[in-house]
């Protein structure tokens, strides 16, 4: 029996929902269908001094503690059964600096709400290619995105992070204070504290030349070997993702392809439209006309929003991963042949680049350990009908089996399910599992914080 929640609540400046509110099934409910899962309570914090309460209250109580930043995490390690969750979804500060061209992110933000605060000042972050998701849970566990290959990681990025630990403790951890918490969190997720704020270095990015481009199943073959030949040579402003997909059946698609299978190219270019032709048209001059070509100049939010409307809360989802060094001609028919097969229209196969600036830091430099690797795979099961989360998992698993042999051990943690294999976890930090774990001995001994992808404070 918990005590004192009158009391938690009391002190918190924002709220605490408990299973009785009318506002707790909605408050719950996570980005991904599948998972559903029902806390005590959820305290939505509003600034560091809800948070440190919400970590004393619960750790003190002997409560399962989750972290939730945007909610959009495949298992859904933003939230447990029976436990406190921490939201921090009211806590949506944004502050620019122009001068620095430096931004300040609270942890509550979605990389759609950064995106928006920096592009009146021709700025933009790296972040993912969805403008809904986290901000909080991307950045801790790597963040890949359009700009990844120009400027890195999300976590090269970071400058600076505010954090409250398991001792209810507030510190500020930058490569100058907390060193080796700096760089657990850059990779490590959720394990070592709250994130309260991130500070980032943002970079010039404005009117992109930007879109997809889609070809016939047929030609997956061609235009999957012409992007792995092409993207070595392609500059680095360019940062383009080649996948195996379905055209969705509705408008503005061409209705003679609707629900036929396709591959297809993503692409933004950080620059103008007439430079960012000429760069594609290293790629489009060797392969089959696509079905379609919808490059064109837009503003770099409007790039980053584009995939929303297709994925709106409440899909079901099924995610499987790995980290890929090369791509030769067998693994991209083995990827031909398990796409096919898919279960439904929105379940997709993406590869993104994480090679250019990536490469340019040291594996040491940072908890995140696949430096090494040319792209990071996913394989997403997605449908709307709860009744096909069994086919979604089937068809992932299958395909995974299929493709891992091709790849490297690891896979980025923020595209894995609760299920992997016991030791993906070390395989994906490498050499760098040790110091994590040093790291965690030392700031959350006790593994307050574990619903996460969990990294164990002793080595045993
Ligand atoms: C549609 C979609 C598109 C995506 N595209 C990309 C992409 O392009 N690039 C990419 O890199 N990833 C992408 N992802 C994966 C994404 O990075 C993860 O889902 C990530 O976990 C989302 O972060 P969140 O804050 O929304 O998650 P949440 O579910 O809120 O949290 C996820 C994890 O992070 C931890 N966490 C969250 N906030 C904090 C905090 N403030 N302090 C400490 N720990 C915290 C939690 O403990 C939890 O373990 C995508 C996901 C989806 C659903």
């Amino acid at each position: 029996m918990l005590s004192d929640i009158g009391e938690f609540k009391k002190s918190l400046r924002g709220e605490l929902i408990l299973r009785d509110d009318p506002r707790y099934e909605e408050a719950r409910k996570l980005y991904n269908g599948m998972i559903d899962k029902r806390p005590l309570l959820i305290a939505r914090c509003v600034d560091v001094a809800d948070v440190i309460t919400a970590v004393n209250f619960g750790r003190d109580q002997g409560l399962l503690i989750a972290i939730r930043g945007g909610g959009h995490n495949g298992p859904g390690l933003g939230s447990c059964n029976d436990g406190l969750v921490i939201d921090l979804s009211m806590m949506k500060s944004v502050r620019v600096d122009p001068a620095s061209q430096t931004v300040r992110v609270d942890a509550g933000c979605t990389s759609g709400d950064v995106d928006h605060a920096t592009h009146p000042f021709g700025l933009a972050v790296p972040f993912g290619i969805v403008s809904t998701t986290g901000v909080a849970g991307l950045t801790l566990g790597g963040g890949t995105g359009y700009l990844t290959r120009k400027y890195g990681l999300t976590i090269d990025n970071l400058l600076e992070a505010d954090v409250v630990l398991a001792d209810g403790s507030f510190v500020n951890a930058s490569k100058s204070q907390h060193p080796d918490l700096f760089w657990a969190l850059r990779g490590g997720g959720g394990n070592f504290g709250v994130v309260t704020s991130f500070l980032f270095q943002a970079h010039p990015v404005d009117t992109v030349y930007a879109g997809p481009i889609f070809w016939e199943a047929t030609h997956a073959k061609a235009v999957m070997r012409a992007y792995r030949d092409f993207l070595p040579t392609a500059p680095e402003e360019l940062g383009a993702f080649v996948g195996l997909k379905t055209v969705p059946s509705m408008d503005p698609f061409p209705k003679d392809y609707w629900g036929r299978r396709a591959c297809a190219v993503i692409s933004s270019y950080n620059g103008s439209a007439v430079e960012g032709e000429k760069v594609m048209a290293g790629l489009l001059s060797s392969v089959p006309s696509p079905i379609f070509n919808w490059m064109g100049a837009m503003p770099f939010p409007s790039m980053q929003a584009l995939f929303d409307p297709f994925f709106p809360k409440g899909l079901q989802w099924y995610w499987k991963g790995d980290f890929v060094k090369s791509l030769p001609d067998e693994a991209i028919d083995t990827h031909i042949a398990q796409a096919a097969k898919a279960p439904s229209e929105l379940s997709v196969m993406h590869l993104y680049p994480i090679d250019g600036a990536v490469r340019r830091v040291p594996k040491e430099a940072t908890a995140w350990n696949a430096r090494e690797a040319t792209w990071s795979m996913v394989i997403a099961g997605i449908d709307s009908d709860p009744k096909g989360a069994d086919m979604l998992k089937t068809w992932g698993r299958a395909y995974w089996k299929a493709i891992h042999p091709f790849n490297l051990e690891g896979a980025y943690v923020n595209f894995m399910m609760d299920d992997e294999v016991e030791g993906r976890i070390q395989a994906t930090y490498g050499e760098n599992y040790k110091r994590l774990v040093s790291v965690k001995a030392e700031y959350d001994p006790k593994n307050l914080f574990r619903v996460n992808q969990n990294i164990l404070p002793s080595a045993s």
